[in-house]
């Protein structure tokens, strides 16, 4: 058993069963010393008592010092019970083997050895208590004793008891410290799990806030920037028509200055919610910024477009919102581009969709108008700049 050095923190841990082998040693040597004299004071050994006292009284704390002292407690406790198990040896073979004391001290260090240090311990103590009663017995002589005084014997089984009930009570105390341990880690581990689960929830709550308009809970322009481009690119892979909308609320402006910012609000949530309720699953509806919506519609071919536009045109105009006790009626327009006829980029559709809206304005507001073939190129310089120039940065955002 090498004795390395241990850090200061751990030292504590380690001395704690030299410090419970202390208690044992003296209070078991102590009541073995007793037997001992209530046999016969060595008889007929002579005079084994010089070495009996010194081993049942002084020894037991010279080897806790010992322990104290050591680079490694709990190596130099294991080294001390081998030695329990060679001195008890020579003393039992030095005290001609009496039957009682023998068996009780060769029961009670080895059964200590394989507690504390288990099956080596134990084959090395078995070896040293063998080898220490041989050598001695060698030296002195061997007999057997087999008669013990019954007050030997009353206090030798005394101590024994003692030791094995009071080994029983450290194992189940230690048994207690070890499943109050354990539930507390059982505990900490729900609690983190808990705590993954809510920071979990969390980011994905916040990665859906980064997506959405905080008005009207619709998609936000961030959000398009990064579908739309995936849409087309699986529209081109499967050669599917893809519509895109852009809607705005007709003269928004002055229902604001009817109605206060509060009635505006209202009537871009109704919308909002009026598109969010009757997109298809694979729509994609966002708030494009303002008063204008930008839907994206996968699978949609030209005619479906315009009658889909239809529909969400009529039920927004036939919606009355409240607000401040104000009924707010409103009418929208839409402009409609449909890939690939009118633009097979993100930045060619944006901007036919907005040119048809604006022709759809022009022609007198809450109606849809289709956009019309060759129209970017008629408007492609007229439209440079201004609101173009605004839209096509969600192209050039790309
Ligand atoms: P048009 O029929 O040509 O579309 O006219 P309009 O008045 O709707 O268009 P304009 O672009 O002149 O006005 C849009 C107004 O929308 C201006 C702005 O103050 C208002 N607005 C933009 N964002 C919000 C918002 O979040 N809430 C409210 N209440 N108003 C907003
Ligand atoms: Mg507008
Ligand atoms: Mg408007």
């Amino acid at each position: 058993m090498s004795e390395t050095a241990v850090p200061s923190t751990a030292r504590g841990g380690r001395l704690w069963i030299a410090r419970n082998n202390h208690r044992y040693r003296s209070v078991s040597f102590f009541m073995v010393f007793l037997a001992f004299v209530a046999d016969g004071w060595g008889e007929p050994a002579g005079p084994t008592w010089i070495p009996l006292t010194l081993l049942c009284l002084v020894y037991p704390h010279l080897v806790y010092l010992r322990a104290r002292h050591a680079a490694d407690p709990l190596a130099a406790e294991l080294t001390n019970l081998v030695m329990d198990s060679l001195l008890w040896g020579a003393m039992i073979a030095a005290l001609g083997f009496p039957l009682w004391p023998a068996g009780v001290v060769w029961l009670s260090a080895l059964l200590n050895s394989t507690f504390c240090g288990g099956g080596r311990v134990l084959a090395m103590s078995v070896l040293a208590m063998i080898g220490g009663a041989a050598v001695t017995g060698a030296l002195v002589g061997f007999e057997l004793r087999p008669n013990t005084a019954l007050s030997a014997a009353v206090i030798l089984v005394a101590s024994f008891s003692i030791y094995l009930l009071s080994i029983g009570l450290v194992s189940h105390w230690r048994y207690e410290q070890l499943r109050m341990a354990r539930e507390k880690v059982r505990s900490s581990e729900q609690a983190l799990e808990q705590q993954l689960v809510e920071i979990r929830q969390l980011q994905e709550r916040l990665s859906e806030q980064a997506i959405r308009d905080s008005l009207t809970g619709l998609f936000n322009r961030r959000h398009l920037e990064t579908i739309v481009p995936r849409e087309l690119a699986r529209r081109a892979r499967d050669g599917s028509e893809l519509a895109l909308m852009m809607i705005d609320i007709d003269h928004f402006k002055s229902i604001n200055d009817r109605f206060g910012h509060q009635g505006g609000d209202a009537v871009l949530q109704a919308l909002g919610a009026l598109l969010n309720e009757t997109v298809r699953g694979s729509d994609v509806a966002c708030r494009f910024g303002g008063e204008e919506f930008l839907l994206l519609l996968p699978d949609m071919p030209r005619a479906c477009a315009l009658e889909r536009a239809e529909q969400w045109r009529r039920a927004f105009a036939e919606l009355t919102v409240e607000s401040g006790g104000s009924p707010i009626r409103a009418t929208l327009s839409v402009g409609v581009a449909v890939c690939p006829r009118d633009g097979t980029s993100t930045e060619e559709l944006v901007r036919a969709a907005d040119l048809a809206l604006y022709e759809a304005k022009a022609r007198g507001r809450d109606r849809v108008v289709m956009a019309r073939a060759g129209a970017l190129d008629e408007q492609a310089s007229a439209a440079a700049g201004g609101r173009a120039g605004e839209l096509r940065a969600l192209g050039e955002d790309r």
